[in-house]
């Protein structure tokens, strides 16, 4: 009997964050669909639910010695994502070399999250040809390069200077020296290191971004000239290949159903993302300006998400009842699905990537609460590029956030967002059709890595 010809085997390696897990796991069912087989590196926890219901065709294989859950909670996600990447390099290789035997060397490539850097020196060694997914803007990608030329105690110098700071940087309008700023995650030198770690593209052949050219063209093109490698622009991916099933946690779709109930573009969707924690006083600055707005708002909550508080039950009674009664408050919400009602007119968020992505492939506006220097960089452009969002900067304050909602979602301010936001949606859509950006990306890539 004639022996069956082997697919080329691709490896993928997440960092077990939800915001990255989701594109890695987008990115694998779209090279799945073209032919190619996946296996998919995971930690012991942070495993994407249900794989053989939502991935079937993946493999799955586990690296024993990675870190704890309880260790994510007790650094925070950035000292989490160091420590991996101090520890998981020896559990790697042997997982790698077992493949091997077993796939009778056939692993095509390995792709890796950016974050997961220590997965390039582990390739390198093992000669396996590697590429690099960047699971957060290109701009975002831009900046760190660009910082990473600087002499960091120098700039840090030079930033006291107003001037300076809102210099713009040669050629890559409206990223501004500020904006380079790392974000406040402890002593600089952990920072440094991340940042120099994951700029290095070591034997990475290419680049990997959720994102598409009618988006960042500028910021893809520097990159493509700067890095030397093929850069790939794939996104929005979710529209790409969408991967349900791929939430860590169970999400509830009883707010389906009371969106249902609400009208036409009224309510105010608010979310910030899986990671950042927030003070009890903006919580509650936040739950006065939306009950105040009179709008209808649909609230996620994560447990243990907020400092010294432990959700709907410790807010003050008249503004637990209000929130009842104008809200729905859920610990975990279908996005995509919630984005996509069209009762939802708003989206209040903290502009992680994904987040705004999904928001713009929905038409949908936003209210930007950005925490750290990634996310700011994404409400800038959200702002000031894209004209789809309002900015909320410094101490929020209820009538602030009464306002801010009035305008997105009642005043013809926010209609014309939205309107700017079809147009950008459309857009989207067409780069991931056939002979769009995004599409023909995924076709050169998928034949790169059948050469390789
Ligand atoms: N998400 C979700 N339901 C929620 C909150 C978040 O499905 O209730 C998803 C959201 O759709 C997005 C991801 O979690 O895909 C969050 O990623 P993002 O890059 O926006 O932010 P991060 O959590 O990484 O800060």
């Amino acid at each position: 009997m004639k022996k069956m010809e082997a697919k080329r085997r691709i490896v993928l390696v997440p960092v077990p964050l939800q915001g990255h897990i989701t594109p890695m796991m987008q990115l694998g069912k779209a090279l799945y669909l073209k032919g190619l087989s996946i296996t998919v590196v995971e930690g012991q926890f942070n495993r994407v639910s249900s794989p053989s219901q939502h991935f079937p065709g993946f493999q799955f294989v586990t690296i024993p010695e990675s870190l704890p859950e309880s260790e994510l909670e007790r650094l925070g996600a950035f000292h989490f994502v160091l420590k991996i990447n101090k520890t998981s390099e020896a559990s790697f290789k042997d997982c790698i070399r077992q493949l091997l035997r077993q796939q009778g060397n056939d692993i095509a490539c390995i792709i890796y999250d950016e974050f997961m850097y220590f997965c390039g020196a582990a390739a390198t060694e093992l000669k396996l040809p590697n590429v690099i997914l960047c699971t957060q803007s290109a701009t975002n990608h831009v900046s760190r390069c660009v910082y990473s030329k600087l002499n960091a105690e120098k700039f840090l110098v030079d930033m006291e200077d107003p001037e300076l700071r809102d210099k713009v940087v040669d050629n890559l309008h409206p990223l501004r020296y500020k904006d380079l700023l790392p974000s406040d995650f402890g002593p600089l030198e952990p920072v440094l290191e991340f940042r120099r770690e994951v700029v290095n593209k070591r034997t990475a052949s290419a680049l990997i971004l959720n994102t598409t050219r009618c988006l960042e063209s500028l910021s893809l093109s520097w990159l493509q000239q700067e890095l030397g490698i093929r850069v790939y622009s794939l996104g929005p991916l979710h529209i790409t290949a969408s991967a349900p099933g791929s939430s860590l946690v169970e999400e509830d779709m009883s707010c389906i159903e009371w969106l249902n109930n609400q009208k036409p573009r009224s309510v105010i969707y608010v979310s910030v993302g899986t990671i950042h924690l927030m003070e009890a006083k903006e919580v509650l600055e936040m739950a006065w300006g939306l009950c105040n707005s009179n709008q209808p708002f649909l609230w996620v909550i994560r447990s243990g998400s907020i400092h010294g508080f432990n959700g709907i039950e410790s807010l003050p009674e008249e503004v637990g009842k209000m929130a009842l009664e104008r809200g729905y408050i859920v610990k975990q919400a279908p996005q995509i699905e919630v984005l996509g009602h069209p009762a939802v007119g708003g989206f209040w968020s903290h502009c992680g990537w994904n987040s705004t992505l999904e928001s713009i492939v929905e038409g949908v506006p936003m209210i930007c609460r950005p925490f750290d220097g990634e996310q700011k960089l994404n409400a800038k452009f959200i702002e000031t590029v894209w004209s789809v969002g309002i900015l909320l900067e410094g101490e929020v304050e209820r009538g602030e956030v009464e306002r801010a909602v009035k305008r997105l979602i009642v005043d013809d301010e926010g209609a014309g967002m939205r309107e700017r936001a079809l147009v950008l949606k459309e857009k989207l859509k067409a780069s991931v059709r056939s002979g769009g950006s995004s599409y023909n990306a995924l076709d050169e890539l998928v034949k790169q890595l059948k050469i390789e």
